[in-house]
């Protein structure tokens, strides 16, 4: 069996859930299970209505639903037809004068828990992976709607709950199997879940990913496939550097460092349960269905280019903290992460001297009471407007040399910080933020000139 999630702007009308119909009906033979997300912004238009209700503005809650009600009225009447419509309407109904109920009884309390904000964030789910199931149904592929609040089982930390993953296992083994078993494609929406008592939770936003990788791994996938609206993920941002190619073979951990780095394609948790059980996760273009997409697997074959890819982060601010007290000093180190930490503010890149530490973050309005903190500890100083240029290769653990062919095309460029990750598969250095189209574009066109065509296309 295959596991086929569709993000938001995969079903996001009509014509999008029709495209997910065709490439649905194209893989029958390899036992689907089809994870949707909520239709395009549905999630976020979920979350200004919840907090309306807690805030006491019931009737800004129930415009939005009832905006929501329309578009998804739509959607379902342009998909099914007639007599489907029909049908399928007094669902529709049921679900909206549910979430209305429950928008009331938010704004009759004046609050808005973690618990509740579930509630309503489930809404988007329930409803894609309902119309998806009617259109399927309406067009006599063998659906089975199955609920996600019944098949993945997590903690209680609503909004954005941990999955625990053997209990999920035994219930998709007891839901989905069989339905499979019986030639039928169970679709399930993507992100819901509830504990083990049946209380709804959400697992993160943009969580869908996750529960197709949780499906994939519990039943033992052959393969996971993402379905967004790019062709897959590529060795340099495409708006910085038009030349760059098309990844067709990456491994997990590559695709893990590139994440952070807003490769916007795929979340980086979803890595991980598919990484334990070796299952490839496909990253594909549900607007272009033709293109192969990128293949993230556990050991890719080898490639002849030094790097796979050359991401940029952008709004990055350098927090430089040197004193004569650090050195030899032991604690040091540890009391500035305290403040960091007290601060919630997470750190990328660090490099040391004796006397010295400099870290990055991203840039945000708490950095400067951070830097007051650290004043009484050392000399403090911040500058933002950098960028972290992060370059992402397994050669880079095993080919010597690379380094210099990096800081030899440089040679002219600034460069504040440099760090070669523990990970081994990184290099990442710092420059001011309007050189980056600049080192991007030289970078690719260095490393990139002769494709590897088993790598790249
Ligand atoms: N609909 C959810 C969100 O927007 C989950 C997802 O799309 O992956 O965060
Ligand atoms: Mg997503």
């Amino acid at each position: 069996m295959i596991v086929m999630k569709f993000g938001g702007t995969s079903v996001e009308d009509a014509s999008a859930i029709r495209r997910v119909m065709q490439i649905v009906e194209g893989r029958l033979q390899q036992q689907p299970v089809v994870v949707v997300s909520a239709l395009a912004k549905v999630t976020d238009q979920l979350h200004t209505m919840a907090r309306a209700s807690g805030a006491g503005n019931r009737e800004t809650a129930t415009a939005l639903a009832r905006r929501l009600q329309e578009r998804h009225t739509q959607v379902a009447a342009a998909l099914l037809g007639q007599p489907a419509f029909e049908e399928f309407h007094p669902v529709l109904d049921e679900i909206f004068q549910n979430l209305n109920e429950l928008l009331r009884g938010i704004a009759a309390v004046g609050e808005l828990t973690p618990r509740s904000a579930d509630h309503v964030l489930a809404y988007g789910e329930i409803l894609s992976s309902k119309i998806v199931a009617a259109a399927f149904h309406a067009h006599k592929l063998p659906v089975t709607h199955a609920d996600s609040r019944e098949c993945i089982v997590t903690d209680q930390q609503f909004t954005r709950a941990t999955p625990l993953l053997e209990e999920t296992s035994s219930r998709l083994h007891k839901i989905i199997a069989p339905m499979l078993a019986a030639g039928r494609v169970p679709v399930m929406g993507g992100f819901i879940a509830a504990t083990k008592a049946g209380i709804t939770t959400t697992i993160g936003r943009g969580g869908s990913d996750f529960s197709a990788a949780i499906v994939g791994a519990g039943l033992g996938a052959e393969r996971i496939e993402i379905w967004t609206d790019v062709d897959g993920m590529m060795t340099t941002d495409p708006n910085l550097c038009p030349d760059a190619h098309r990844i067709k073979n990456i491994s997990f951990d590559e695709a893990a460092e590139l994440a952070y780095f807003g490769a916007k394609v795929l979340h980086p948790a979803t890595v991980l349960p598919a990484i334990q059980k070796n299952i490839p996760v496909y990253v594909l273009n549900s607007r272009n269905p033709n293109c192969e997409g990128t293949r993230i697997s556990a050991r890719p074959a080898k490639s002849r280019n030094f790097l796979k890819a050359i991401a940029a982060k952008k709004r990055i601010t350098i927090i430089d903290i040197a004193s004569p007290r650090m050195l030899l000093a032991h604690g040091f180190l540890k009391a500035i992460f305290d403040a960091f930490d007290r601060h919630r503010i997470a750190v990328d890149v660090v490099s040391t001297s004796e006397v010295s530490v400099s870290l990055t973050v991203d840039s945000n309005e708490s950095i400067p009471a951070l830097a007051a903190e650290l004043a009484a500890l050392a000399d403090v100083k911040y500058e933002g407007r950098k960028a972290i240029i992060c370059l992402v290769g397994e050669n880079l653990r095993e080919v010597p040399g690379i380094a210099a062919h990096v800081f030899g095309e440089l040679q002219d460029i600034k460069i504040r910080m440099i760090s070669q990750g523990a990970s081994e598969i990184n290099l990442s250095f710092v420059v001011e933020e309007e050189h980056v189209p600049e080192i991007v574009q030289r970078l690719h066109r260095k490393f990139f000139s002769d494709p590897d065509p088993d790598v790249f296309a």
